[in-house]
């Protein structure tokens, strides 16, 4: 599956991409991420990406003209006839909230086109003429749509057949309890002790299924 984000700031990706399960997928050709600077499709001498709001206001706006040119050198293909199921995603604040079932839907298709909002936002018209839908990680206020961006890669690879390795997949099965490690006494200080329940430590196995299964 490939995704392509759209960034003013493509830095940010540089070390999260190359780590882990999202290295692992990228190196097994699972997953091919390419992140573009939106400044890169800029054609002024500054290589300015954002400009005042019409009608007045603090802050600064994306502008329209980059990511459409940006978008439009992605899709090419689209004029060659080479079919690809992809969709185009702006995160905002106002768009639909991303859970593990709209996680699940998107990684349906060939490729995905992340659009990063930055400032106070993107020039409507990204959302009105480019973006297939608005995706929103949560009700508060980040920056800009990098973390979002992060967020939905990581939530959409999930579901690739071969992202997660064996023991991975075991546990999202499974559903989530508590887990413990070594030690099985730990000692803060001040005579207090901290332990592992005991039925973890039992090696009867029956139990401790029951016992996740309660927790
Ligand atoms: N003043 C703006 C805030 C824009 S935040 C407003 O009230 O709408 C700047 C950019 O960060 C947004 O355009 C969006 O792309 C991204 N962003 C911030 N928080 C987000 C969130 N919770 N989910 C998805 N994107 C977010």
């Amino acid at each position: 599956m490939r995704f392509d984000i759209l960034t003013i700031f493509p830095k940010i990706f540089d070390s999260y991409l190359r780590e882990s399960l999202i290295k692992r997928a990228r190196e097994k050709k699972l997953l091919d991420v390419r992140v573009h600077d939106i400044r890169d499709f800029t054609s002024d001498r500054h290589r300015k990406a954002d400009d005042r709001p019409f009608g007045g206001g603090p802050g600064m706006v994306l502008k329209l003209e980059p990511i459409h040119k940006a978008i439009r050198a992605l899709t090419k293909h689209k004029t060659q006839n080479i079919k690809y199921k992809e969709r185009t995603i702006l995160f905002s604040l106002r768009g639909k909230k991303l859970d593990g079932r709209t996680a699940a839907r998107l990684a349906k298709y060939d490729r995905l086109i992340l659009i990063c909002g930055r400032y106070e936002g993107v020039d409507e018209r990204v959302a009105r003429h480019i973006a297939d839908e608005e995706i929103s990680i949560g009700d508060y206020v980040l920056s800009g749509g990098e973390l979002p961006a992060l967020v939905l890669l990581e939530a959409v690879a999930r579901n690739l057949p071969g992202f997660l390795g064996k023991i991975e997949s075991l546990e999202s099965l499974r559903g989530s309890h508590p887990a413990y490690t070594r030690p099985p006494v730990y000692s803060p200080g001040r005579g207090a002790s901290w332990k592992v329940p005991p039925v973890l430590l039992s090696g009867d196995h029956k139990k401790i299924r029951k016992w996740r299964k309660q927790s």
